[in-house]
């Protein structure tokens, strides 16, 4: 145990995602022979983060205005609509380069042990955007795992209500178990483009 702030910035360093105390501990001794300013940008944005995030009004991903680039984007084709879980799903996608549509961020996967039903996911905004634009596809590709294929299964199960709508997923060969973003660009790129209808 260090006194006073150090041992404080370490607590709360090794409170996040991924952290160990080894790491927090480096991590915080960086930053204690840092230079003023390079913490003080650190600062400014955590505050920035503390006074909130905005999230696109159509597909929910975080974005700068009300609409987020993407969905701002004319050349990207609106008929077709990717379904993930998390915005850093949508980054995970764009990287493979194979998508020239829309995404649709639920904000998690069903999970009913953790209280996560169809209600606290942004799937009654995804039905009333098909049932408003011209959707012709929606590709679901939620995370290869458990709750990643009840939502999925879920999804199927109501999009039936939409006769010309078509409804892929992922082709296999995604590591099962995982997030979508741990797969690697060409994986992701392969399960992409070989999606099939379900
Ligand atoms: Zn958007």
């Amino acid at each position: 145990m260090y006194e006073g702030v150090v041992q404080d910035l370490i607590d709360e360093l090794g409170r996040l995602p991924g952290v160990g105390p080894k790491s927090a501990q480096r991590i915080a001794f960086h930053l204690l022979g840092s230079d003023p300013a390079d913490i003080k940008r650190l600062v400014d944005v955590l505050n920035a983060v503390a006074a909130g995030v905005q999230f696109c009004e159509v597909c929910g991903t975080v974005s700068e205005q009300e609409r987020c680039r993407i969905c701002r984007d004319p050349r990207r084709d609106p008929a077709m609509i990717c379904v993930v879980e998390e915005p850093k799903d949508v980054l995970a996608i764009e990287r493979t380069r194979e998508f020239k549509g829309r995404y649709h961020v639920l904000g998690g996967a069903l999970d009913p042990l953790s209280g996560v039903g169809p209600d606290q996911l942004r799937i009654r905004e995804l039905l009333s955007r098909i049932s408003s634009d011209e959707v012709s596809e929606v590709i679901i590709a939620t995370d290869p795992n458990t709750e990643g294929e009840a939502t999925a299964t879920y999804l199927v199960r109501m999009l039936r209500d939409f006769p010309n709508l078509t409804v892929t997923r992922l082709a296999s060969g995604l590591p099962m178990g995982g997030d979508l973003e741990f797969a690697d660009e060409l994986t992701l790129g392969r399960a992409f483009s070989g999606r099939r209808q379900v």
